[in-house]
Parts: C-alpha cells; structure tokens; sequence
C-alpha cells in the first residue's frame, strides 16, 4: 500500500493539470482497500483508474484511491465461450491484448481506449460499435458502508450509452474491484463501424489481433496520444434528440448525420461542432483537436479554467445554432 501526503495528481490523469491531492493512496488488494477506509473515513473519496474521463476543477481536498490489483485468470470455459474475471486496476487496453494474443473474440473493437477494467464497467466504453457490456458478465463490487463483496450482474448494471448504475445510484456506495468478461472462441465480429471494414479489406475473417491492429491504426490518425497530449478523448456525448428538432434540423441542414435510436435521433457531437467553426480553434490554453472536434486538448499548462471556458463556449454556440444542449462525458471533480 503506499500513502502520499498533497501528492501532485499531474502524472495521475490524461489532461495532465497541475492539481494536488490531500492524500493519494494505491491499494494491491481489497484487504489494503479496507484499512485505507476504515483509516480516513472521514476524507472525501475520489476513485481513480488512469484519470482518462476527468476533469480536476482544482485540488481534491480529501483521499484519491487508486487501484494496483492487475490480474486476469480465466474462471471457465465451454466449447464456445471462456468467462474471464479481470481486476478492477488492469488496464483496459492490456486485457483486450492479451485476449487478441489468446485468439479470443468480443473486445478488441475496444483496443487502445485508455482506462482500467473497473472504469470501464463504470463508463461503458464504448467504440467501433461495441459496448464493454456487450461481453461483461458480472460486475464483482465491494460495498463503501458494509464492506461486503457484491457481485452486479450484467442487467442489475443497468448499462446505457456511457452510462450506468455505478454512475448513478451505485456512485459512491460500491467500488468495482473486479469484473467478468465473456468472450468468444468463434469469430463474432464487428466490421460495419467507420472505416474498419475498409482497413481490413482484402482479409477474410479477420483475427481479433488483426482487428486490433485496425483499431489502433484508425484511432492513432483521429485521436491525440495521451502522453504527448493532455485530453479525456470525447469532451461530450453525441446528444439524441426528438423527432420535430430533428425534422426542422434536417430541413435545414440536409446533410447533418444521424442514427435512429430507441429514443429519437442521435446526431454525432463533432459534426454539430464542427459546424459551429471550433475545430483547431484555441481558447486560453486549450484546443479544439483538428482531426476530432470532440476532443479537447491542453496545449502544454492550461488551467480547468482554460478548459472549462473552451467547453463551455462550444455548449453556447452548438445551443445558439442548433438549440441541442451538449452533455459532457468527461466528469468534473
Ligand atoms: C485519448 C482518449 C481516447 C478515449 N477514447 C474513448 C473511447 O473511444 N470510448 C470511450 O468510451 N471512452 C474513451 N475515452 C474515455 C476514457 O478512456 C474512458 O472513460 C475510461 O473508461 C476511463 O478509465 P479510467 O481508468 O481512466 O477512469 P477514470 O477517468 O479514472 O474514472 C472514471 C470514473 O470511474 C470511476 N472509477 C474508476 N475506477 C473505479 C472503480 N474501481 N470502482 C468504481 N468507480 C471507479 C471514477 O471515480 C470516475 O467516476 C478516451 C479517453 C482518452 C484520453
């Protein structure tokens, strides 16, 4: 277990802010998570996976806990499927390797996203198609006020579009410790999504390693790499609205990109900002990354302030034009 005393959280999150924290603590074990509890019970609590969705606002008055527990084991297997349990601290983009390595299918769309395992049960990550929670099993939790292990299946996660029960209700009263994957040993694949199909062409079914090796491909021309470039990927969601918005938008704006959804019309956010004129555009110390208006990056020592003004001047313009109101994805500590 190790213990630090106003530790600088710069290393600690991808956008890379200069913030402290009262304390920062990294647990190898729930035995160790346990005594950090009961030990500064009364310090406000931030979990902490790699930091790649936050956003500090300042310094955290209280205890950041991260966790160091990495291992993977294979629990079971069938002709068809193995059910893996991975620790809440292995990073995501690890797993998805290893289970490539392994010739195993249902995760590798989600190759390169940065992140630990219990983040992504939390955040429902999501790209290329593929949502975590289309291979998550179970979610293995211990619970903040009784200290006992409880285990989530996948419905009772309640998992939406980066959304679920750990957001919401579960924020604060569980913390993940472990998580079971599903994947498969015959080819299940996701092709249709951007231009992966294109990026593989030529190549009858693809392995999950190739298929990876795609992901990462695509996501290295679009996305800012996390340690040249301070950023928390998609800054926001891609809003859904309703069906009379929608048809006076697509009046007026034929070629606005849309998906039809259960629940209205999802129209992607970097259109809509693109649109509004933000991309490459700077404000403070911030900017709108060229290859993807969604993403919001620290030009080298921007402040929150710097950030939180960038975005909010995106939010007005997109409301101004388009009258959608922009949620952000990444969270504000
Ligand atoms: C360059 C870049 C690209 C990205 N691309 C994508 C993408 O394609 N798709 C996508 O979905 N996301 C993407 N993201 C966002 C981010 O990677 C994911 O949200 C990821 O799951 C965050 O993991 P983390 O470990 O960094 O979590 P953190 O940012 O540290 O935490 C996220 C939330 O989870 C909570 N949390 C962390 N660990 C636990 C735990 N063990 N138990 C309970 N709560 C916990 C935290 O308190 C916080 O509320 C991207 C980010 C970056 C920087």
């Amino acid at each position: 277990m190790t213990i630090l005393e106003n530790h600088s959280l710069k290393a600690h999150h991808t956008f890379g802010l200069d913030v402290r924290a009262r304390y920062w603590a990294q647990y190898a074990g729930v035995d160790e998570l346990v005594e950090l509890l009961h030990r500064f019970a009364d310090q406000p609590k931030c979990f902490i996976g790699e930091g790649s969705n936050l956003l500090f606002t300042g310094d955290f008055d209280g205890i950041v806990l991260h966790s160091a527990m990495c291992r993977a084991a294979a629990l079971n297997e069938t002709d068809t499927e193995v059910l893996i349990e991975a620790q809440s601290g292995l990073k995501m983009d690890e797993l998805i390797e290893q289970l490539a390595a392994m010739q195993l299918y249902g995760l590798e769309n989600l190759s390169y996203i940065p992140g630990q395992v219990g983040a992504a049960a939390v955040q429902n990550i999501g790209a290329y198609g593929v949502e975590v929670k289309d291979c998550i099993d179970s979610v293995k939790t211990l619970d903040l006020s009784t200290f006992e292990t409880r285990i989530f299946n996948c419905e009772e996660c309640q998992y939406g579009y980066r959304d679920s029960f750990f957001k919401r209700e579960g924020k604060g009263r569980y913390v993940i410790t472990a998580v079971r994957f599903r994947v498969s040993k015959t080819p299940i694949l996701h092709l249709d999504y951007g231009n992966l199909h294109s990026c593989l062409a030529g190549i009858d079914n693809p392995s999950p390693e190739q298929v990876r090796q795609a992901v990462i491909a695509i996501r290295k021309q679009k996305l800012p790499e996390v340690d040249e470039y301070g950023s928390a990927g998609s800054f926001f969601k891609n809003p859904v609205i309703a069906a009379p918005l929608y048809d006076t938008l697509h009046a007026q704006y034929p070629d606005m990109p849309s998906f039809v959804t259960s629940n209205g019309y999802k129209i992607p956010a970097a259109w809509l900002i693109e649109q509004c004129g933000w991309k490459d555009k700077q404000s403070g110390r911030a900017t709108v990354w060229q290859q993807q208006p969604l993403v919001i990056v620290n030009n080298g020592n921007a402040t929150a302030e710097d950030i939180l003004q960038l975005a909010q001047q995106i939010t007005d313009s997109v409301n101004e034009r388009f009258h959608i109101q922009l949620e952000r994805e990444v969270e504000y500590i």
